[in-house]
C-alpha cells in the first residue's frame, strides 16, 4: 500500500510498536519500520512479536481497516520468547554479544557468556552468529492481545537500552576511526623517516666512495 499519512508522528508510532528489535519487520528495527509506516505509509501487518495487539493500534493510527490482517496476524503472531545459552557448551565467541541489540548478554573472549534474563528481548538476532548453536528460545507465554502497564514498560525499558547500545556502537566507531588515522599518521611519518635516513645513508657512501677515489688518485 503507498497511501501517504499525513499529520502522524514517527514517534508515535515507534511508541506503540514493542521494541523487540527484531528485524522481522525487514527494517533495522523498530524506528525505521515506524519511519516506513509514516513516510511510506507501508503496511502495519509486519511486527509479528507485536502482533494482534500492535496491529489494532497501529490501524486505529493510521485511519485503516484491521480487518484484511487480522486472520492472518493471530496465525503468524510471535509468543514472548527469552534466550537461554547453554553454558557448558559455550566456546567464548563472542559473536552472540555482538549480535544482541540492547546488550542482553554478559562475557568475554574464551569465557562462557550468559543471558540476562529480564533485559531479554527474544528478537532471536543472537541465534544465526552462534558457531555451535548453543542459544535456546524459551516460550514465556502467548502474545498479549491487549495492552497493559507491564508491557508498555518493558517497551520503554528495551527502548532506551537500544538507544544506548546504538549510542556505544557510534562512539566505538568514531575512537576506532581516530586510532586508523593515527596509526596511519604514525606509519606515514615513519616511512618518512626510514626514506631519510636511506637517503643519508646513500648520501654518506657515495661521500666515502668518492674520498676513496680521490685519495687513491692523489697517491698516484
Ligand atoms: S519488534 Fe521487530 S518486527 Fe516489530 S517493529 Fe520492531 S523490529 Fe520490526
Ligand atoms: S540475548 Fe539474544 S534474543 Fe535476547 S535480546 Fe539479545 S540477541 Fe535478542
Ligand atoms: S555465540 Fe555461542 S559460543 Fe559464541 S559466545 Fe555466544 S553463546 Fe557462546
Amino acid at each position: 500500500m503507498t497511501m501517504k499519512i499525513f499529520k502522524l508522528h514517527v514517534e508515535t508510532i515507534n511508541e506503540v510498536l514493542p521494541q523487540t528489535q527484531c528485524k522481522l519487520c525487514t527494517y533495522e528495527g523498530c524506528k525505521p519500520y515506524a519511519t516506513a509506516i509514516v513516510e511510506h505509509g507501508d503496511q502495519i501487518d509486519r511486527c509479528l512479536p507485536g502482533g494482534v495487539r500492535v496491529l489494532k493500534k497501529l490501524a486505529e493510527l493510521t485511519h485503516q481497516d484491521i480487518t484484511p490482517y487480522l486472520a492472518t496476524m493471530q496465525t503468524k503472531q510471535k509468543p514472548q520468547l527469552v534466550a537461554k545459552i547453554r553454558e557448558a557448551e559455550c566456546i567464548g565467541c563472542t559473536l552472540c554479544i555482538q549480535a544482541c541489540p540492547v546488550d542482553a548478554i554478559l562475557g568475554a573472549a574464551k569465557q562462557m557468556h550468559t543471558i540476562i534474563s529480564d533485559e531479554c528481548t527474544g528478537c532471536e538476532l543472537c541465534l544465526a552468529p552462534c558457531p555451535v548453536d548453543c542459544i535456546d528460545l524459551l516460550e514465556l507465554g502467548p502474545t498479549p492481545e491487549t495492552d497493559s502497564p507491564v508491557l508498555k514498560k518493558k517497551a520503554v525499558h528495551a527502548r532506551r537500552r537500544y538507544e544506548f547500545h546504538q549510542t556505544r556502537l557510534q562512539k566505538e566507531k568514531q575512537q576506532n576511526q581516530k586510532k586508523h588515522q593515527l596509526a596511519l599518521k604514525i606509519n606515514t611519518s615513519q616511512r618518512e623517516t626510514s626514506l631519510i635516513d636511506k637517503k643519508q645513508a646513500i648520501a654518506a657512501a657515495v661521500a666515502r666512495v668518492l674520498q676513496k677515489k680521490n685519495q687513491n688518485s692523489d697517491n698516484d
